[in-house]
């Protein structure tokens, strides 16, 4: 498919485009090792991976709605996740932080068919990136990973003072991409950020929802893998 009354495509990037969990994972199996976790903790590498994802996905929700900022996600992260871990204050590697902030970024694992899929929209759409993630490691993400070429705005809520789903950072997309709100689509993989923000700006989405989540919200097209784009758009 092709014609559409879509103009520009909106995407989100962290966990719809750019494989944050797989590219998460590598870097602190990595960071385990340097800092001989396995000496120093009473933890194995798995369960250091899986206590950053639930510490990490707390303090984002919390990032989301406003209620701390990119510096309390910084500075306390990784002491919260070896707390959890009863790795005494001693053993804990104070530069952690620094070290994942750096080499995450670095990794290039993109989701399955992104690359395929963005290959066949370039051809027929404006596309561009909103996130909520931070100007430093995003920009990085993208070149790095052979993302960057396909978008000709990337939209961080640094650079525009709101984070979605504040309306505002949607409204602020319009105007850079001199684009009216009924020629664009949304795709995301958060529900209270991606999707409730393009709701807000009345703005069409699309939930990609690899695992099948149940929810009440009124989308306006769902997918479960990014190749079901081709036929939608
Ligand atoms: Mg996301």
């Amino acid at each position: 498919m092709a014609a559409s009354k879509y103009k520009h495509i909106l995407f989100d990037l962290d966990h719809t485009l750019w494989d944050y969990d797989r590219n998460a994972a590598e870097t602190l199996t990595e960071l385990y090792k340097e800092y001989n976790l396995s000496t120093n903790g009473n933890f194995s590498d798995k369960e250091f991976v899986a206590t950053f994802f639930e510490i990490n996905e707390q303090l984002w929700t919390s990032y989301n709605k406003g209620q701390i900022s990119k510096h309390v996600i910084r500075t306390q992260r990784f002491n919260k996740i070896f707390d959890q871990l009863n790795l005494p204050l001693q053993y804990q590697p104070r530069d952690i932080d620094a070290r994942y902030v750096h080499g995450c970024p670095e990794k290039t694992h993109t989701m399955a068919y992104a690359f395929e899929v963005l290959d066949y929209l370039v051809q027929h759409y404006s596309m561009h990136i909103i996130t909520n993630g931070f100007n430093d490691v995003q920009s990085t993400k993208l070149s790095r990973s052979g993302l960057a070429p396909y978008f000709d705005h990337v939209i961080t809520s640094e650079s525009c003072g709101a984070k979605k789903p504040a309306a505002r950072i949607f409204e602020y997309t319009l105007e850079k991409i001199s684009a009216d709100k009924s020629e664009c689509v949304m795709i995301g993989d958060n529900l209270n950020t991606d999707i409730q923000g393009a709701i807000n700006a009345d703005i069409d989405q699309v939930y990609y929802n690899p695992t099948g989540k149940a929810h009440d919200h009124a989308v306006t097209m769902e997918i479960s893998c990014l190749s079901d784009l081709k036929s939608l758009f």
